[in-house]
């Protein structure tokens, strides 16, 4: 299972695509990408192989859009089929998920969102996870940021996630616990990946997250990193890459 994403200038697909593809290795049951252009969220995703979601997309998504995120799936929650497969969206719309990982108290969870009103397309502890953000930023009143730590918090379990909301076309936020996730730097974009294989030859500086700890990657401005636990501001480490595309390809 892996993730992939990218915001910044250029088209995110194709960084996406080859991303996920480099990340094959890891395992996996199925495959989606979000790409939005600032305007639409546009979410193809299958049961199946990269190369099957590269079929899916090439005829029927609008490929476009400087913002992207791309997921391999090994289902822990919900079958393997085109529904359970990442990304996720919050009922709104807004929010856009991808996690490696479980969630292991969903089912709690999942009854109080019913609960207040939400719905549920999918079996997976994911698509909870996507509603319980969006329902603290209602109830809370807080920005995206705030509301994953808020929502992990509450969260019992494992994974390395990275969401955006729509209304915030230049941000996407990261977290970590028990499953791997690096941040790539470059000039004016960032990238993110399980490991670095998706990004190296766009930059060689990379951030790896240790657990408990969520980065808010927004365009614009260095990359803040804090602990989950509390609003510790912890410094950036950004280590110099010494892999070479040779060595993965
Ligand atoms: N628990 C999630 C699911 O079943 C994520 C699985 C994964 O790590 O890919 O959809």
């Amino acid at each position: 299972c892996g993730i992939v994403g990218y915001i910044g200038y250029r088209e995110a697909y194709p960084i996406v695509i080859k991303g996920l593809e480099r990340l094959e290795y890891r395992g996996y049951d199925s495959a989606g990408v979000a790409l939005y252009d600032g305007e639409e969220v546009h979410i193809c995703k299958t049961k199946g192989k990269v190369s099957d979601l590269k079929e899916k997309v090439e005829g029927a998504v609008a490929i476009t859009g400087a913002l992207g995120l791309g997921h391999t799936r090994w289902a822990t929650h919900g079958v393997p089929n085109d529904v359970n497969s990442h990304p996720h969206q919050s009922n709104s719309g807004d929010i856009v998920i991808i996690h490696n990982g479980i969630i292991e108290n969903y089912a709690s969870i999942k009854q109080e969102l019913t609960k207040r009103g939400y719905v549920f397309h999918s079996d997976t502890d994911t698509e909870v996870l996507a509603n319980l953000i969006e329902e603290v930023m209602k109830i809370e009143g807080v920005k995206l940021g705030k509301a994953v730590q808020i929502a992990l918090k509450e969260v019992v379990g494992a994974y390395a996630i990275a969401v955006f909301d729509k209304k915030k076309p230049d941000e996407i936020v990261v977290a970590r616990l028990g499953s791997p996730l690096a941040i790539g730097i470059g000039k004016d974009e960032y990238f993110i990946g399980s490991d670095a294989s998706p990004f190296i030859e766009y930059t060689s500086n990379a951030i790896y997250l240790e657990d408990e700890e969520m980065a808010i990657i927004r365009i614009g401005r260095e990359v803040r990193v804090r602990s989950i636990n509390d609003d510790e501001q912890i410094d950036i480490n950004i280590q110099n890459l010494k892999i070479s595309l040779e060595q993965i390809e």
